[in-house]
């Protein structure tokens, strides 16, 4: 999925602004190990390569759902605060 929308991401700027769309938008894989995306180019995953054992490989997708989770509650936060805002604004006019 991500894959293909950065593929046809590539393809529109690719027609818009020729071959200058394939350094803005670069390709990517998805690794089996940690599941993040790596560029295309790398032979390795640059996420998990340097995890040699399973234990480490197992802390370091805990610490991916920690930040995911994290990135979630800050854009709640944001929503709650643009919520707000809006509301107040609203009720000055
Ligand atoms: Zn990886």
């Amino acid at each position: 999925m991500y894959l293909k929308l950065c593929v046809s991401v590539r393809s529109i700027l690719r027609m818009s602004i020729g071959r200058l769309g394939d350094f803005i938008v670069k390709s990517t894989h998805k690794c089996d190990r940690c599941g993040l995306h790596y560029p295309e180019s790398n032979e390795h995953c640059s996420h998990c390569f340097n995890l040699k054992s399973q234990n480490e490989l197992d802390i370091y997708k805990q610490e991916i759902i920690v930040a995911a989770a994290s990135r979630k509650k800050l854009g709640w936060s944001f929503a709650v605060i643009m919520f707000f805002i809006s509301f107040f604004l609203y009720l000055s006019f």
